[in-house]
Formats: structure tokens, C-alpha cells, sequence
């Protein structure tokens, strides 16, 4: 998947593309999406996703009735091919928690703000905040925003689901069949989809499938098709019928929801190997040995399912243990 990323087309722009509704009605098209792809910028899958679907939109001969915006993360890091430049982007769009548990502002201390200044990915993260602003300026208060932020993973994983709703608001993200994880924002704060989430859009992360994996693009591809067909008023259905088939994201029949429970901290210093033959959701039992730290036995502390085991060299998230919310 050697994609050349030709970010001229977009020299200051951070909108990879738009597809709105029918101007005529405007009164009756109020949802919007907002499809953003490389916050991660190795992640080539979710912006090779986006332009086809984008191409396809376009060849159509009637607007879709949605308002569809393409947002570009990470542009630097996209161009240069690195997850990030500094600092991980999709841990920086910090939210203050401190009001009723309602998060909607982000909040730095003044230190935290003159560190932050000399960060790459800020820029990045401002530019993109400002794109957010200024669209809800325009739609006012009579838009619904939707949001599908795409990625790829680094080992072999399902596809899956990462948001952060309560398990009662997950009608939407059930369409997609595919497996559900909540809560993540608890241990690692900062997602832009956290940031999203916070200013009432509805809307979820997806993990396509291994960063190299052909099939990454196409599952990503089917949840953008599935999304905007929902969203969409009926007829649309109809019409993005023709280029797509009815989107069967997972082979598995009843995708589970999971609420993460735990998260394995690697401290500063210390060698962590996980040991070889986890993936996500592999079944765990209290006191099983999982990894090594420093040569020291960790030992899972819950029985549950593993999540996001690091198999590479780099990162402070040695595992998490997530277990099942469905069917209780
Ligand atoms: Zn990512």
C-alpha cells in the first residue's frame, strides 16, 4: 500500500473535501459528518478511505442528503510518513473535567501551555479545533454532528469500535457490527474522538485492521458507506446501492460491547515484553502471566480480555484488560 500523498492539492487547507446537501432544503439537512483520518500520520488506510469515498460521492448525480466533511489529522506527520512529529496528536486535545463531569474545554496550565508551545502537533491540533469552530458557527444550533475518526493498528487486530458514550447510547455504533470498546478516554485522555464526543457530536474511533493490511482500507471504506447511509435520507440508500454492496463489516454475528478495566502503566526506564500470543480480546484469568517487566513476571490483576497488547519497542501502554457490557 505505497500510497504518495499529494497534500498540494490541499496546500492550506486542512478540508480534504466536502460533499454538502441540497442547498434548496436546507431546513431538512442538518446532520452533518465529520470524517477525519491520519491523526495518526502512518496511518495511510483511513486516508486512502476517505479520498475514494470522496470520489465516489462526487460521481453521483444527486447531492447526498448529509452534509460530509473530509478533515485531515496529522498533516505534517501524513507527509512524512511518522505516527507523529513530538507528540502523539491523539493524546493532546485535553478536556477539563472538572465541571459536573461534563467536559467542554480544553484546559492547560500555564507551564503545561509554554511546553506545549514548542510542540509540532499544537499547531496541528488548533488548526483542526478551529476548522470544528468555525463549521459549528456556520451551521448554528440546527446542526447534528456526527464523527467517524479512522485508524490503522500497529500488530494484527479485528476491527473494532473505540468510544466514549455510556453503554445505553451505543444504538449507533451497534449498526456497524463490529466489536465495541468503552471507556478508554478513563486511562488515556486527549483523543480527538474524546474531544468530539465532549461537544455533544455522536460518533465513535474506528480501528480498521493492521496499517499494511489491504483489507483495512476496504472496512474502513464500508463503515464511511454504512455511516453515510444511515445518516442519509432513505433514497440516498437506494442510490449509493449502485457502487457499494450492503456493507457486511465483520463475520462475526454478534459483535460484543466491552468497558476497559484496566491499563498496564510501563514506567520510565523499565523493559517491557509482552509475552508472544495475545491479540485484542484474548481471554485472561486473574494471576496469568501476561508480560515481563524488567524481567519480572506482570501477572493480569483481573480475569477479562486483553486489549491493545504493545508488541513494538515504543509506547508507555504495555496492555489493558477489557471485559464484556452486552448481554448482561
Ligand atoms: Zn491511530
Amino acid at each position: 500500500m505505497d500510497k504518495i500523498i499529494d497534500l498540494k492539492k490541499t496546500p492550506n487547507s486542512r478540508i480534504l473535501g466536502q460533499v454538502t446537501s441540497c442547498k434548496n432544503h436546507s431546513d431538512h439537512h442538518d446532520n452533518y459528518l465529520i470524517i477525519s483520518c491520519g491523526i495518526h500520520g502512518n496511518e495511510i488506510a483511513g486516508l486512502i478511505a476517505a479520498e475514494e469515498i470522496l470520489e465516489e460521492l462526487k460521481l453521483q448525480s444527486t447531492a447526498p442528503e448529509l452534509n460530509v466533511l473530509f478533515l485531515l489529522g496529522n498533516r505534517q506527520a501524513l507527509k512524512e510518513k511518522k505516527r507523529f512529529i513530538d507528540k502523539d496528536l491523539n493524546r493532546i486535545f485535553l478536556i477539563d473535567y472538572n465541571k459536573d463531569s461534563l467536559p467542554v474545554t480544553r484546559q492547560e496550565s500555564r507551564q503545561d501551555l509554554e511546553e506545549l508551545n514548542e510542540i509540532h502537533e499544537v499547531k496541528e491540533r488548533d488548526e483542526i479545533i478551529k476548522v470544528i469552530e468555525e463549521l459549528e458557527h456556520s451551521v448554528g444550533v440546527k446542526g447534528k454532528f456526527y464523527y467517524i475518526d479512522m485508524h490503522t493498528t500497529s500488530s494484527y487486530s479485528k476491527p473494532y469500535i473505540s468510544a466514549n458514550v455510556k453503554f445505553s447510547q451505543t444504538d449507533f455504533l451497534k449498526a456497524f457490527e463490529l466489536p465495541i470498546v468503552l471507556g478508554i478516554e478513563k486511562f488515556i485522555p486527549g483523543h480527538f474522538d474524546h474531544y468530539l464526543a465532549s461537544r455533544g457530536y455522536v460518533g465513535f474511533t474506528v480501528e480498521g485492521g493492521q496499517h499494511k493490511d489491504p483489507n483495512a482500507v476496504k472496512i474502513l471504506k464500508e463503515v464511511l458507506l454504512k455511516a453515510i447511509k444511515i445518516l442519509s435520507k432513505p433514497k440516498l440508500i437506494d442510490r449509493l446501492g449502485n457502487f457499494s454492496k450492503p456493507a457486511k463489516i465483520s463475520d462475526e454475528n454478534h459483535p460484543e460491547t466491552y468497558e476497559v478495566l484496566f491499563r498496564f502503566h510501563i514506567p520510565e526506564g523499565k523493559t517491557f515484553r509482552m509475552n508472544p500470543g495475545f491479540e485484542n480480546f484474548t481471554k485472561v484469568v486473574k494471576n496469568q502471566v501476561l508480560a515481563s517487566l524488567d524481567n519480572k513476571a506482570v501477572l493480569a490483576p483481573i480475569s477479562g480480555q486483553i486489549f491493545m497488547p504493545l508488541y513494538q519497542t515504543s509506547g508507555s501502554d504495555g496492555f489493558y484488560i477489557v471485559h464484556k457490557i452486552s448481554n448482561e
